[in-house]
């Protein structure tokens, strides 16, 4: 991929290998990543942008320093030029060097060894540039023998960077050809997607001291951006004040997620004071249609009579800890009338209930492997905090930083409705305990492979593998009976959490008794012999089944059964009218856009950073979260849902008139009027 040939000078080998690095990174074409546009504009995020940089560092032994990332070389082209007056001498005149395949894998006693590299660290800043050395197993290479295995690193890395940076922001990223392929010829170029590149030559960056001059936008651009953050920083003045009096003390995600210097100043959560219905009022009183709703948590809107009413009768009656809860075995009872599952348990979240189910499908299986699919989120536990290895795209590493290699060794990364899963299952059945599917996708809902769900439930059970839905989203909202219904599969584990729980922390690992009956030890009864005879494993958590989350559960189930599946067909055939006129508008209109959607879930899918049409929701009233993931809620009138379309509408008009979208029309003004 990183090929050098003689004559090429050493700036245009740092150019190509830099140009090559951010088109993969952002899932660009290389002839769209634009050079004289800050790298944090076109998409990626400060983490990818340092974590890059931090790659070319090592590849071309240079130092760069940090804080100029974010002022003299923000730009590509910046970059570019200070790798290639600072790299060691002998990358500049190499002779053609070969880009060999990637180390070797030598079986030693029948177990693949990898090399293990060790970069001599950059010179430190100002310091003279070390040459370049690569020790592989303890040995010393030549400058060509390091540069292919470097040249290996880096695809590796990107490949690994561009799969964190698109679960990171609920894009799925297709596996990259492997680097003997890609070294060969030249990856064709990709067809241009529907939505096309965003609003962008970037936003303009209003840190203090930035040299705008650089940042390479039009001067109606530049206006238009003052113009929004100033009205969105008057309209939401409290919110932006108290996130940053409690920054220091109150470490939290959500307030620094998707950092751009560009949109630091946009930057911060919205906090809600009081939500009803559809509606949720901020601090400053501004009063939005909510379209997040909870992350899919409130599918009868915000603060439901009936919900309501349970929880406070029951804290009325105390929150007891200790004493088994009233309410749990009826709402189990509940849960499994309405999915068909035979057994139910309680624990506080998604994630507590994605890693027993997993647990609960080793002990009963006994066997050490499980397969999850890529695209798929399974929350925050570590086994699923997992990307592919570029040796093996099957073979889980870690996806972040503090999750140890151990922790994900026994996991298998699958193409989701594609035949090569099956191959990649067929060649470890009799290892795996497990395979977990998100059965539709929230990052990708319009892939919804019916057929290969029905051939992977025929292959587990064959296989005596455990087949685990995780219906965290899907469950209760796409059916009654949740992805189980809709497909007419049966799981043998399911997890379930959010809408169930009515706004109360929940999670529920429910399923067939052969695996469920590894938490208690199945089924006894009182006055003959009968005893707990299934094997258990360690179960356990203070808060499961609290009072306040029984009571609200109960409520929710027992107005989902009163409703019947038909409050979740309506608001399913309400979504895809809403979706369609959305884009019968796109389309007529050539907003370079499209709404994606199953059930009662839609995305906004558009390439690049989109950050701006989110800011001008908020200013239209319309407020969404930063993984854009939102839903249509019993509580949303057809005027409400009118009223999103309108401001969608409003907002394309907008960034036209700023430049921030291709073909301009009238514009309405944009005011900082509440
Ligand atoms: N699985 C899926 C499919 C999810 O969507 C989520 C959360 N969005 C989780 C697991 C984790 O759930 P929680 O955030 O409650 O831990």
């Amino acid at each position: 991929m990183y090929e050098m040939t003689v004559g090429e000078n050493a700036h245009d080998k740092v150019l190509a290998i830099v140009r090559s690095l951010v088109a993969k990174l952002l899932q660009y074409d290389e002839s769209e990543v634009e050079m004289d546009v800050p790298l944090l504009e076109m998409g990626a995020d400060s983490m990818v942008f340092v974590d890059a940089v931090r790659r070319l560092e090592d590849a071309f032994s240079v130092s760069i320093p940090v804080r100029r990332l974010f002022d003299d070389l923000s730009t590509l082209n910046a970059l570019v030029a200070f790798i290639a007056s600072n790299m060691p001498a002998d990358w500049g005149s190499m002779e053609k060097a070969e880009v060999e395949s990637p180390p070797s894998h030598s079986k030693e006693n029948g177990v693949v060894v990898t090399p293990t590299v060790t970069h001599i660290p950059a010179a430190p800043n100002g310091g003279p540039p070390q040459p370049l050395s690569t020790y592989v197993n303890g040995s010393k290479l030549n400058t060509n023998q390091a540069k292919g295995v470097l040249t290996h690193i880096i695809s590796q890395q990107l490949e690994v960077l561009n799969r964190q940076l698109g679960l990171l922001e609920g894009r799925v990223v297709e596996a990259a050809p492997e680097p003997e392929a890609l070294a060969a010829e030249p990856a064709a170029p990709r067809a241009k997607p529907e939505a096309s590149k965003p609003a962008a030559k970037g936003v303009l960056p209003f840190a203090q001291g930035v040299d705008l001059s650089r940042q390479g936008y039009s001067a109606e651009q530049q206006a238009h951006l003052e113009r929004l953050i100033q009205a969105h920083n008057q309209r939401t003045r409290n919110s932006k004040e108290k996130t940053q009096r409690y920054r220091a003390v109150l470490a939290d995600n959500r307030a620094s997620a998707g950092f751009r210097l560009s949109t630091k100043e946009l930057l911060y959560p919205i906090i809600a004071q009081r939500a009803q219905g559809s509606r949720m009022w901020d601090i400053d009183d501004n009063e939005y249609i909510d379209i997040a709703m909870g992350f899919g948590v409130y599918l009868f809107g915000h603060n439901p009579t009936f919900v309501r009413q349970a929880v406070e009768e029951q804290l009325g009656m105390g929150m007891q800890l200790g004493p088994q809860s009233e309410l749990a075995g009826e709402v189990a009872a509940l849960i499994s009338e309405l999915t068909g599952v035979e057994r139910v348990a309680f624990l506080n979240s998604g994630t507590e209930a994605v890693m027993t189910a997993l647990r609960l499908a080793r002990t009963a299986t006994r066997r050490p492997k499980y397969a999850m699919f890529l695209g798929s989120y399974h929350g925050h536990f570590d086994g699923t905090l997992a990307t592919p290895s570029l040796e093996d795209d099957s073979q889980a590493i870690p996806l972040t930083a503090g999750v140890s290699a151990q922790m994900v060794k026994d996991c298998l990364l699958l193409p989701y409705g594609e035949e090569r899963a099956f191959e990649i299952l067929e060649r470890h059945a009799g290892d795996l305990a497990a395979v977990i599917v998100e059965p539709v996708q929230s990052r990708r809902p319009e892939l919804q492979p019916r057929a290969f769900l029905q051939r992977l439930r025929a292959f587990t059970a064959q296989a005596g593998i455990a087949l685990i839905f995780d219906e965290m989203i899907t469950g209760f909202r796409l059916h009654q009976g949740g992805a189980q219904a809709w497909y007419g599969l049966e799981a043998d584990l399911v997890t379930y959490g959010k809408v169930v729980g009515g706004g109360m922390p929940i999670g529920v690992v429910a399923g067939k008794g052969a695996f469920m009956d590894c938490l208690d030890g199945g089924m006894w009864q009182y006055g003959d012999a009968s005893y707990p005879a299934t094997e258990t494993t360690f179960f356990a958590g203070t808060f499961c089944k609290h009072p306040l989350t029984m009571a609200a559960t109960r409520a929710v189930l027992r107005h989902l059964k009163a409703e019947g599946p038909a409050l979740q067909a309506s608001l399913n055939a309400r979504t895809t009218q809403f979706t369609e006129a959305l884009n019968a508008y796109f389309v007529a209109d050539e907003v370079p856009m499209e709404m994606v959607h199953f059930g009662s879930l839609y995305r906004f899918q558009y390439k690049g950073n989109g950050d701006l049409l989110f800011y001008h929701l908020l200013q239209n009233g319309v407020y969404t979260w930063e993984g854009r993931t939102c839903f249509v809620t019993t509580a949303h009138s057809d005027e409400d849902l009118e009223a999103v379309i309108a401001a969608v509408k409003k907002s394309v008009s907008q960034l036209r008139a700023g430049g921030f979208l291709p073909q301009n029309t009238a514009v309405p003004e944009l005011t900082a009027q509440k």
